[in-house]
């Protein structure tokens, strides 16, 4: 029932026997076959939308204590977002649940063929603490739609939002159905240690890869979303205004710790001083003038991530910010200019509120500057140019992106959102991620009012004629 104890391992060390219950009680569950209707789903799915809007001034405070998210911000990102996604999937489960059904060709007739999404079975959510409650839960919305038993693995960095997790599911969920187990990198372990049929994965590429050797191992289901560097380009047919405000809205949003943020700007050289103005407007009308006084500019995590992000910030480049408040886990937004693909700054993802701009003569270059980079799970290009936009997409490797606007592409539930090589396996939200949490099982039904001889021997000549005739 609804109302079980809590399961939390962050001090636990190594694997852990009431994992090991959860995950057997959880199979049990799942092989009565109770998650197959779509009564129940959709039961289960109305059930978290009341949840998440009992929830949702204890989720601001938790974001808000966590990251300092503003409310507006928190609902966007987060609440609003895990809404809208619960509002599609229940308005169009019915039909994804038919599947599509077809003839099938004449040599195999007289059949029809029909693809029937199937549960996975287990699946294990381990989120990151960037956007901790949206990245635990939109996967959830899948898993359950898709007919599956859900762990769910917060993230121990953004504590205050991992409890409020453990607590709405707890309340909601029987937990032969949902769970939460909270704790860190030792939680995490014991739970790889059990058997999954998929393990949904979003954080950093390098936990990734264990992920990934764990569902090797299993022979499992992985879906991965990672991170790393997306590049924004800037040319000079844009709407530079626009531009401005929507590249600082897309990098200073959560205070740059987003996986799909802008990471680094390449502007064409005609109009650098110009977007580097019209940067320092939009921040300075978003934040006032000390964006620390702003209720709507976030924080670093914790005092580590914000110590890595202040070692990359070279003064003589500061063009924007580059203020710091240890204290208060604060870093201002901060543009670099004339960066060189040299400096530290662009060795790695940010993840944080620094913008470096780089300058460019042709696309090709900015190309070529983006390809030197493992495949970005995001870019963006500003340009009011169809030819500029179509080479973009065809020539440039990245997940998923947007012309002329930032992060926005996420908020489409019927995009796929992904990364791809090393920013990810795989792609969730909408129908895509009632696919990624099913089995496409293809079923063909064979009518046995007509059954010719001519696939059964004795073969001869004739049929092999007619096989000739309807196969080629
Ligand atoms: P992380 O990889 O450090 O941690 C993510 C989760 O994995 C946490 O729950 C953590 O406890 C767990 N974990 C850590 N070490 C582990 C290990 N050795 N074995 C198993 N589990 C382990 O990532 P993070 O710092 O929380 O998040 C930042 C990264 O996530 C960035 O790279 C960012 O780009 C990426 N990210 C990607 C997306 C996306 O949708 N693609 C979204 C948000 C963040």
């Amino acid at each position: 029932m609804p109302g079980h104890p809590a399961i939390n391992l962050r001090d636990a060390e190594g694997p852990d026997a009431r994992v090991e219950a959860l995950v057997a009680r959880q199979s049990e569950f799942f092989a009565s076959g109770a998650t197959l209707g779509r009564e129940f789903r959709d039961g289960q799915l109305t059930a978290l939308g009341h949840a998440v809007r009992k929830y949702e001034s204890k989720i601001q405070a938790a974001l808000h204590e966590d990251l300092r998210k503003s409310k507006v911000e928190a609902y966007g990102t987060e609440i609003g977002f895990v809404l809208a996604e619960l509002r599609h999937t229940r308005k169009h489960l019915a039909k994804w649940m038919r599947g599509s059904s077809w003839f099938a060709p004449l040599v195999v007739g007289p059949s029809r063929s029909h693809v029937h999404h199937q549960p996975l079975g287990r699946t294990l959510i381990i989120a990151p603490w960037n956007y901790p409650f949206q990245l635990a839960i939109a996967p959830l919305v899948g898993a359950l739609a898709a007919g599956n038993v859900a762990v769910i693995k917060p993230s121990e960095l953004a504590p205050a939002t991992s409890a409020l997790l453990a607590e709405l599911v707890r309340e909601t969920f029987d937990e032969q159905l949902v769970a939460v187990v909270e704790g860190d990198v030792s939680a995490a372990q014991s739970l790889l240690a059990q058997r999954w049929d998929h393990l949904f994965f979003t954080g950093s590429t390098q936990v990734g890869r264990i992920v990934a050797r764990v569902g090797a191992e299993q022979l499992c289901r992985v879906t991965l979303e990672l991170g790393g560097k997306s590049p924004a380009i800037v040319m000079p047919s844009a709407d530079l205004d626009v531009a401005a405000r929507r590249l600082a809205w897309g990098k200073f949003t959560n205070a740059g710790q987003t996986c799909i943020a802008p990471d680094y700007l390449l502007v064409h050289n005609s109009i650098h001083d110009t977007i580097i103005d019209r940067l320092r407007g939009a921040i300075r009308s978003f934040y006032g003038h000390d964006p620390r006084q702003s209720a709507d500019f976030g924080r670093i995590v914790n005092l580590k991530h914000l110590q890595r992000l202040v070692k990359l910030i070279d003064p003589e480049k500061l063009a924007v910010g580059g203020d710091v408040d240890e204290s208060d886990r604060y870093l201002g937004p901060t543009v670099m200019t004339d960066v060189t693909m040299n400096d530290p700054i662009m060795a790695d993802e940010i993840f944080g509120p620094i913008l470096p701009v780089m300058r460019f003569e042709t696309l090709d270059e900015a190309f070529e500057i983006v390809s030197q980079r493992p495949n970005p799970l995001a870019a963006y290009l500003f340009t009011k140019e169809a030819d500029e936009e179509r080479r973009f997409v065809e020539r440039v490797s990245f997940g998923g992106g947007c012309i002329n606007n930032t992060l926005m592409h996420m908020g489409d539930p019927d995009l796929p959102f992904g990364g791809i090589g090393p920013s990810g396996l795989g792609a969730y939200h909408g129908y895509a991620s009632f696919e990624v949490f099913s089995h496409r099982k293809a079923v063909m039904r064979t009518g046995t009012f007509l059954d010719p001889s001519v696939k059964y021997p004795p073969y001869n000549e004739a049929k092999l004629s007619i096989f000739k005739k309807l196969l080629s």
